[in-house]
């Protein structure tokens, strides 16, 4: 009998989703499995709502930044009906395994599920916040990294102009990832993520010491997990001589299509997820580990912290002098 594989996208979307169901579709029929996609996250597990996935039906969507199954956040799902429910609805459908695509939220929710259901799930990471354990990187975080470098790059402009300083907020929920290589990329005189600790006082030397060597103009790259910036904001401008403005870049980061490098690793991780569940092996997420494409217990990449290089925050502060 033919094996069914399902899919899933969850939590937040991220660019290279597409790219990393139509991966996993080509490849699973390759290997001779059926491939149900389900829809809106946990939800369409909830409510048995899928499609039949085949490599024809996912053409053409490679270079589409969210993801056509479309996904929420789904907090029935953690309910202990819901995941019976979710378990029910595999069973009914000869779901034998599952591939979840998304962050560390639905990976602890692909545990549960597992638990509950005996399916084997695996994790492939995807979200533009790189906040997962065992992997150097996340699909859609270098496509969201390139968007902001982008954006605050055209804000650049506006800020020299006008010998202004900018904040710039970006995303990455409760880490730094996303701040600290964009803060990098944009050569931001200040970088400000939750896992250093700053005070505003500091953030004010840093940008008067600059006044004093000429360069009145600068980007504060802040990530949104450092607490109010809207106050930071006001309180640098009834502080300083400079004058200050706030930019949120929003949800522009998550969207949009797809880079290559994005694409590549959406590729490379579907494999590896099929050849996964071909070996049997149950509750594994995919990672890229010092150029290598490894699986790693799903246990420890829902529920393990992901360390920040804190030395590129020093590295930071030495390019913007
Ligand atoms: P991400 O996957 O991007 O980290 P979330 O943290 O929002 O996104 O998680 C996505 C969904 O996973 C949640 O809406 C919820 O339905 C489910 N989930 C998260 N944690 C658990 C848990 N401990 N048990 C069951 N389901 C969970």
């Amino acid at each position: 009998m033919t094996k069914t594989l399902g899919i899933v996208t969850s939590g937040g979307d991220a660019p290279g989703m597409n790219a990393a169901i139509r991966a996993v579709t080509r490849v699973a029929y390759a290997k001779g499995f059926c491939v149900l996609g389900f829809e809106r996250g946990w939800d369409g597990l909830l409510t048995n709502q899928f499609r039949k996935l085949t490599p024809r039906n996912v053409g053409g969507i490679i270079q589409q930044g969210g993801t056509i199954l479309r996904t929420l956040r789904c907090p029935g799902f953690e309910d202990p009906g819901g995941v019976k429910r979710a378990a029910e609805t595999l069973a009914a459908n000869d779901v034998e395994a599952l591939v979840v695509i998304g962050g560390d939220g639905s990976f602890r929710g692909a545990l549960d599920l597992s638990s509950k259901s005996g399916v084997s799930t695996v994790g492939i990471p995807a979200t533009i916040d790189n906040d997962v354990f065992g992997t150097d990187e996340t699909i859609g975080f270098d496509t969201a990294v390139n968007t902001a470098v982008g954006t605050i790059d055209k804000i650049r402009d506006t800020a020299i102009s006008h010998e202004r300083v900018f904040i710039v907020e970006v995303m990455g929920r409760k880490r730094g990832f996303l701040a600290l290589e964009v803060g990098i990329c944009v050569g931001a005189e200040v970088i400000l993520i939750p896992e250093k600790p700053w005070s505003l006082d500091q953030v004010i030397r840093i940008m008067e010491e600059n006044n004093q060597k000429g360069k009145r103009a600068g980007i504060i790259v802040a990530a949104e997990g450092i607490g109010d910036i809207n106050l930071l904001a006001k309180e640098m401008q009834g502080q300083t001589e400079s004058e200050v403005r706030l930019s949120t870049l929003g949800y522009a980061q998550r969207g949009g299509s797809p880079t290559a490098r994005s694409r590549f690793l959406a590729s490379l991780f579907a494999e590896k997820a099929v050849e996964v569940i071909c070996n049997d092996e149950n509750n594994k997420a995919i990672g890229l580990q010092d150029g290598k494409i490894v699986s790693l217990p799903l246990i420890d990449a829902a529920t393990k912290r992901k360390d920040i290089d804190l030395q590129l925050v020093n590295l930071a502060g030495i390019l913007a002098t």
